[in-house]
């Protein structure tokens, strides 16, 4: 099949930083990081998405989204311990990364970072998301390795058919 033409004018994202979406889109597929990060947006909203909005939002009530500008992060706590909440049943690791990009962006304003928290409420777990300088040089790496992707003149290849299911640029990428 041909693959149609990538998406026309291409976007700087904002002023070029890098958010959560950023990251948690390098772990699940690059094509998918850098057709985001040129402004492109199906209109038809992923139903995985919307669920994991509508769990998201009906979850933690009195939380209090900290806005950094390029990133949301759903709620810090005296330490500074960064809070995340997943729609998701299983813990994976990009939300381990989406935490440590958070705290690299919170250090670099100055915070004293303790580490991270991923809230999964439809299994009722959490897991904590160390922060040292371990993964410290982790975040910087998937940084660099997101930056890389976005900076590429033509799209990644496609995942397998099987990788994409739920994925919001099916249409793009494979005519659906
Ligand atoms: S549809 Fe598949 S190949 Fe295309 S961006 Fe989504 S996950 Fe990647």
């Amino acid at each position: 099949m041909n693959e149609p033409a990538p998406p026309t004018p291409p976007l700087a994202d904002e002023d070029g930083a890098l958010g959560g979406v950023h990251i948690k889109y390098l772990h699940h597929c690059p094509r998918q990081l850098w057709l985001y990060s040129r402004g492109y947006r199906p209109e038809q909203r992923s139903a995985l998405v919307a669920f994991g909005e509508a769990v998201d939002e009906s979850t933690y009530t009195r939380r209090r989204d900290v806005d950094l500008g390029e990133a949301k992060i759903d709620w810090v706590t005296t330490g500074a311990v960064v809070h995340e909440t997943k729609s998701s049943r299983a813990p994976s690791p990009a939300h381990a990364a989406q935490v440590r990009h958070y705290c690299l962006l919170l250090e670099r304003r100055g915070v004293a970072v303790r580490g991270g928290t991923v809230h999964y409420p439809l299994i009722r777990r959490t897991t904590d998301v160390p922060w040292d300088a371990a993964a410290r040089a982790e975040a910087e790496d998937t940084e660099a390795r997101a930056a890389a992707v976005i900076a590429t003149q033509t799209p990644p290849p496609r995942l397998p058919r099987a990788g994409c299911r739920g994925c919001s640029y099916l249409d793009y990428c494979w005519g659906d």
